[in-house]
């Protein structure tokens, strides 16, 4: 773990918040990013950018994204699921999932979406949705050939 890597701090997160972790993924709700329906999957290990990652990481990095954007798509309804990365302020490499409900308006669809972050925060109703996802995680994760998540009811 880097010092003060808030993804990396992640680790600790209650498992309330999660949706899956395994040996090299974890997906959660973010405190500051905890709109329902947002979630961050990460790289367990502090590898910085898509460029820091191993070929563990690179291999099922495709797999889990996936599983992760149908499972939330199932979950909420979402007309589309996002999937967003940066990796400036926080160079952990990690992938912001977002689901793009039918509420949303044109002029803040696709990029925009991020401008509605915390106007749309709630970390109890993101919560509330945890389990939503993570039954659709484990059940996509079943028929995909990913390993089941090894921490996922931890
Ligand atoms: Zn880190």
């Amino acid at each position: 773990m880097a010092d003060t890597c808030l993804i990396c701090e992640l680790e600790s997160a209650d498992a309330s918040t999660q949706v899956f972790a395994d040996d090299l993924w974890a997906a959660s709700i973010v405190p500051g990013y905890d709109v329902p329906g947002w979630y961050f999957l990460r790289a367990r290990r502090h590898a910085e950018k898509i460029t820091g990652l191993n070929d563990d990481e690179l291999a099922t990095f495709g797999r889990r994204a996936q599983d992760l954007v149908a499972a939330v798509t199932t979950a909420t309804g979402a007309e589309a699921t996002y999937m967003l990365m940066f990796g400036e302020a926080f160079p952990h490499f990690h992938v912001l999932i977002t689901a793009r409900g039918a509420e949303i308006p044109p002029q803040s669809r696709g990029g925009e979406l991020l401008k509605l972050r915390a106007e749309k925060a709630d970390f109890e109703a993101s919560k509330a949705l945890i389990p939503a996802v993570r039954a659709a995680y484990l059940q996509r994760a079943a028929t995909s050939g990913t390993p089941l998540a090894t921490e996922a009811t931890r």
